[in-house]
C-alpha cells in the first residue's frame, strides 16, 4: 500500500506533508515551516506522529518544530553532517541511508546546492520524492552555499528515478518559474501546455505540487541543459550540461 499523502500550506508559499502508512499507522511530517497548520491537519486526519524528517536549517523548513514536538511527540531525523545548523536530530543521516515510514522503506540523497547538506527523501514504493528546496515544480532552489555544478550534480541525482514519480518540492513558486521557462524553452509544447495547466490551477488557488518527475524532465528547464533546442537558444550548443545549468540559473537568479 502506498504512502497517504496530505499537502501542508504554511506560511505565505511554503508547504509541508504528512506521509501516512496506514498499514502500521506510522506518520510523517517533512518539515515544519510553523505549526499550526500542521497541528491542524494532524487533528483533522487523526494521524499519530511518528516521525519528522528535516530537508534543510532554513528557517521557513524548521520553525514550527518545537511547538509541533510540544503536541506529538516524535522521532527528528535530519543530516548528520548539518546537525550543527540543525535543531537536535533523534536520527542523524548520510546520503544512502534508509529512513523508515513504518513499512515503507526510503532513502536519502544529498542534494547540497541551495545549501550545503540539503536532504531528499525517496520512497520508492510511494513513488514519492520529498525535495523541498532542491527540485521544484519547474524550477530548483536558489544557490546560496553550494555551486551551481554542484546544484546540477544534485538535480541529476533525481533526474534518474524512475518517471512515474511524485515530487513534493517545498514552495508554490510555480507560477513565476513557468514564466522563466518560458524565456528559456519557448518553442516546448509540453511547456505551454504545462503553463497553461499551472495558470487554471493558481487561478483556482489549487497546489501546483506534486508534479510528476517525468514532467519535469518535459518541461523543467533546470533538468534540461542537454536539450539542443535550449542550447541552441542560449547560444551554447555542444556545450557540457553544467555550464549550460549554471547559464540557466544565472539568469533565472536575474530575471
Ligand atoms: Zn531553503
Ligand atoms: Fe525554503
Amino acid at each position: 500500500m502506498p504512502l497517504d499523502i496530505r499537502t501542508i500550506p504554511c506560511l505565505s508559499d511554503n508547504y509541508a506533508y504528512l506521509a501516512h502508512d496506514a498499514e502500521t499507522g506510522a506518520t510523517a511530517l517533512i518539515d515544519i515551516p510553523e505549526a499550526a497548520p500542521i497541528l491542524a491537519a494532524l487533528a483533522e486526519t487523526g494521524w499519530t506522529l511518528s516521525d519528522i524528517l528535516i530537508t534543510h536549517h532554513h528557517y521557513d523548513h524548521v520553525d514550527g518544530l518545537a511547538d509541533v514536538l510540544a503536541a506529538h511527540p516524535a522521532r527528528v531525523i535530519g543530516a548528520a553532517a548539518d546537525s550543527r545548523r540543525l535543531p537536535p536530530l533523534d536520527v542523524a543521516v548520510r546520503e544512502g541511508d534508509s529512513v523508515t515510514i513504518g513499512s515503507q522503506n526510503g532513502q536519502v540523497i544529498d542534494v547540497s546546492g541551495h545549501t550545503i547538506h540539503h536532504i531528499a527523501f525517496h520512497f520508492p514504493d510511494a513513488r514519492a520524492l520529498f525535495t523541498a528546496d532542491s527540485l521544484m515544480a519547474l524550477g530548483c532552489g536558489r544557490v546560496f552555499e553550494g555551486t551551481k555544478p554542484q546544484m546540477h550534480d544534485s538535480l541529476q541525482k533525481m533526474a534518474v528515478l524512475p518517471g512515474d514519480t511524485w515530487v513534493y518540492s517545498g514552495h508554490e513558486y510555480t507560477a513565476g518559474n513557468a514564466k522563466f521557462a518560458l524565456t528559456i524553452d519557448p518553442d516546448n509544447p509540453e511547456l505551454i501546455s504545462r503553463v497553461r495547466e499551472v495558470t487554471e490551477k493558481r487561478a483556482s488557488g489549487t497546489p501546483t505540487v506534486p508534479s510528476l518527475l517525468s514532467q519535469e524532465l518535459a518541461t523543467n528547464p533546470f533538468l534540461r541543459a542537454n536539450d539542443p533546442a535550449i542550447q541552441a537558444h542560449l547560444g551554447m550548443e555542444g556545450a557540457n550540461a553544467a555550464d549550460v545549468f549554471s547559464e540557466i540559473r544565472t539568469r533565472k537568479d536575474n530575471f
